[in-house]
C-alpha cells in the first residue's frame, strides 16, 4: 500500500506527500483555534500556517534536488511527512565537493527566505521581539499578517540552525562528512562524522531530559539512530566497491531454452531454490522469468505456458567491470530488481538485489575477519 500522494511535480521530480502529513494541519488548526472564540478564523489561520511552513520545506528539499540534478544526479522524488521533507536522490555524490554543496543548498533556502522576511516586515519589528517586548509578543498570539510573516521567519531560522547541527541524518552531518571526505576519504570521513554526531545526540539527550524537554530527547534518539545508520552504509558502499559484478554471478545458475515450459520452471524452483532464471539462447540472453511470474502465470493460466510469453524482455545490461556498489546504484536509480552480466556482447549470468545484499554481508564479514586478524598480529 502506498501512502504517498503525488501533489505536483516541478523540475521532473515529484512532489509528494504521506498521508500521516494532514495530521499537522489539523494539529495547526487545533493550535490557532482557541486565539479566536467562536470564530473559525483562528483554526483557517492555523492550516495556513501550516501548509506555508511545509511550502518552505519543499523549497529547501528542492534547493538540494537542484544542486544534485546540476551534478548529474537523478532525483527520484521529495516526500513530505509530518517530521519534515526528504529528497530522494538516487546515488551518493561520488565527490566530497558535490556533497558539500547539495548539503549546503538546503539550509541556504532558509536563510534566504529569512532575509526575505526579515526585509518584508520591516526588519525593526522582529528585533523588538527578541529583545523581548511584551506587548509585541501578546500580538503575535493573534491571527494577522505580521504574526504570519514572523512566525514563518522564525520558523526559517529555526530549520536553518537546526539542520547545520553536524550530525547525520541532519544536513550539517553531510557537510562534516564532506569537508572531513576531502582529506580522510569517504569512508574514514564517515566514521568520524558519525561518531562525533552520536556525541552531540548522547548531549542533545541529556539536555532534553535535564531540561524535561522531551521533543528536544526524541530527536536525539533520531539523530543517534540516523548517525549509526549512515556508518553503515558508507560501510557497505566501501565493502561493496571491493568486488566486480564480473566475479559476482551465478555461473552454476540453471537456464531455460525459448521451447521450455513453466512446469518445467516449477520443477526446478522445487528442486533448486534458484529465483530467477534466464531464458537463453546460445550465447543471447532472450528474457527472463522470476519466482513471481511463474506464480502469477499459475494462478491466471491453466494451460501451461511457454516460459517465452511470461518472460520480461527488457533486462537492464551492465558490464562484467563494473563495481557491485556501481551496480547497485544503477538498479535503485531504474528501480530494477535484476541485472544481466554482460562481457562485450556476451551474456554471463544474473544478479539480483537479494544477491548483491548477501555479497555485502559475507564481504563485511570477510573484511572484519581480515581486521581481527591483522589485530592479532600487530599484539604477537
Ligand atoms: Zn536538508
Amino acid at each position: 500500500m502506498n501512502w504517498n500522494f503525488r501533489i505536483a511535480q516541478i523540475a521532473g521530480i515529484d512532489i509528494k506527500v504521506h498521508v500521516t502529513f494532514f495530521l499537522i494541519l489539523i494539529l495547526g488548526a487545533f493550535q490557532w483555534g482557541g486565539s479566536t472564540p467562536g470564530s473559525p478564523n483562528g483554526a483557517l489561520f492555523g492550516v495556513v500556517l501550516m501548509i506555508l511552513l511545509f511550502t518552505c520545506v519543499t523549497l529547501h528539499e528542492l534547493g538540494h534536488s537542484l544542486v544534485a540534478q546540476h551534478f548529474g544526479i537523478p532525483v527520484k522524488e521529495i516526500t513530505l511527512l509530518p517530521l519534515g521533507g526528504v529528497a530522494v536522490l538516487t546515488k551518493n555524490p561520488d565527490k566530497p565537493l558535490h556533497e558539500l554543496l547539495i548539503a549546503v543548498a538546503g539550509p541556504l533556502v532558509n536563510l534566504v527566505i529569512t532575509i526575505i522576511l526579515f526585509v518584508v516586515t520591516g526588519g525593526t519589528a522582529q528585533l523588538n521581539i527578541l529583545g523581548g517586548r511584551g506587548e509585541l509578543l501578546n500580538a503575535l498570539n493573534q491571527p494577522s499578517l505580521s504574526t504570519l510573516l514572523l512566525w514563518l521567519m522564525t520558523a526559517n531560522i529555526s530549520l536553518f540552525l537546526f539542520n547545520l547541527i553536524p550530525a547525520f541524518p541532519l544536513d550539517g552531518g553531510r557537510i562534516l562528512r564532506a569537508l572531513l571526505a576531502m582529506r580522510l576519504g569517504y569512508a574514514r570521513a564517515t566514521r568520524v562524522a558519525s561518531v562525533i554526531g552520536q556525541i552531540i545526540a548522547i548531549g542533545l539527550g541529556i539536555l532534553g531530559f535535564a531540561t524535561g524537554n522531551f521533543i528536544l530527547a526524541l530527536i536525539a534518539v533520531f539523530i543517534f539512530f540516523g548517525a549509526g545508520q549512515e556508518s553503515v552504509a558508507a560501510q557497505a558502499k566501501t565493502v561493496l566497491s571491493t568486488q566486480r559484478i564480473g566475479d559476482s554471478y551465478n555461473k552454476h545458475a540453471i537456464t531455460l531454452q525459448n521451447g521450455d515450459r513453466v512446469s518445467k520452471v516449477v520443477d526446478y524452483i522445487l528442486t533448486s531454490y534458484q529465483p530467477d532464471f534466464a531464458v537463453v539462447f546460445g550465447t543471447q540472453l532472450l528474457g527472463v522469468v522470476t519466482r513471481s511470474d511463474v506464480l502469477r502465470t499459475l494462478a491466471t493460466h491453466p494451460t501451461d505456458l511457454y516460459v517465452s510469453e511470461i518472460m520480461n524482455r527488457d533486462v537492464l545490461k551492465v558490464e562484467a567491470a563494473k563495481t557491485l556498489d556501481e551496480v547497485r546504484e544503477l538498479m535503485s536509480e531504474r528501480t530494477a530488481r535484476i541485472v544481466a552480466v554482460y562481457n562485450g556482447t556476451t551474456y554471463l549470468g544474473l544478479v539480483s538485489a537479494e544477491d548483491i545484499q548477501e555479497a555485502m554481508a559475507v564481504l563485511a564479514f570477510l573484511q572484519q575477519q581480515k581486521r581481527i586478524q591483522a589485530a592479532a598480529k600487530a599484539s604477537s
